[in-house]
């Protein structure tokens, strides 16, 4: 099957910091795919290019096999930065004001994304009333507006409680489960263990390696990297 994402060399520069050197993987279908690396290696600026927020300066990447197109790009949603949503609303009158702003999707798509995010049973409370892993999960409601195949997460549970983080955690493999691809950043080696299927490891913008999450994790040559790196 086609890779949903294809990178080919991509680089990016800030003035004399390079970000990313040369960076190729593959991510395929139906995978939770980590790119797991310490802060400062390049996970945001990586999956800022892909969401074309940010131009690399060298290199080319392909969604589907296809260089990016409108229709390509609502297979996509994405959630880089926490959403600001009205703590006086409930969670379905902000997605109903994301979706005016976004565009994505229609008004049974708000009580679609709820149902996956198990949070249809709270559409009309507060978003005040909620725990922060249920506004995490509102927020990836958000990114769910529409149906993508593909959802790319930036760090999903930072700042979060340990509730939050289990329920993100185990939204993520339900995500997966029912058909979604999840390209997510993380500088937790232990959450990549527990999440995901595949891996791409970046340090200092390079790509150490990429593969599934068994193979990779397992590789003695890693040990130092795991050790000395990724916290
Ligand atoms: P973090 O988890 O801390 O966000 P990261 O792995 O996502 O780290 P990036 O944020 O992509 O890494 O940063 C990669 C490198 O590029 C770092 O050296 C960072 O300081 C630098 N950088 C990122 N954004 C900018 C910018 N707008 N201007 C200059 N340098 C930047």
């Amino acid at each position: 099957m086609d890779a949903v994402l294809s990178l080919n060399n991509i680089s990016k520069s800030y003035g004399p910091i390079q970000a990313l050197k040369n960076v190729s993987f593959e991510v395929p279908p139906g995978t939770v795919f980590g790119i797991l690396g310490p802060n400062g290696s390049g996970k945001t600026t990586l999956l800022s290019i892909i969401l074309d927020v940010l131009k690399a300066n060298n290199g080319n990447f392909l969604w589907f096999g296809h260089a990016g197109s409108p229709e390509q790009r609502k297979r996509i949603g994405s959630l880089l930065e926490t959403p600001n949503f009205y703590h006086y609303l409930s969670a379905v009158d902000n997605l109903k004001i994301t979706q005016s702003i976004s565009k994505r999707g229609n008004l049974q798509d708000i009580d679609i994304a709820l149902k996956k995010v198990n949070l249809f049973d709270r559409r009309k409370s507060r978003f005040s009333t909620f725990s922060l892993g249920m506004k995490q999960r509102l927020a990836i409601a958000a990114a769910l507006l529409g149906s993508p195949k593909v959802l790319v997460l930036d760090e999903p549970t930072n700042g979060l409680d340990p509730v939050g983080i289990a329920e993100i955690r185990n939204l993520i493999v339900e995500l997966k489960n029912n058909g979604h691809t999840i390209i997510m950043a993380s500088h937790l080696l232990d959450e990549v263990e527990k999440v995901c299927t595949h891996v791409a490891i970046l340090k200092s913008g390079t790509l150490i390696t990429t593969g599934d999450v068994d193979d990779v994790l397992m590789d003695e040559d890693l040990v130092e990297v795991k050790a000395a790196d990724i916290n």
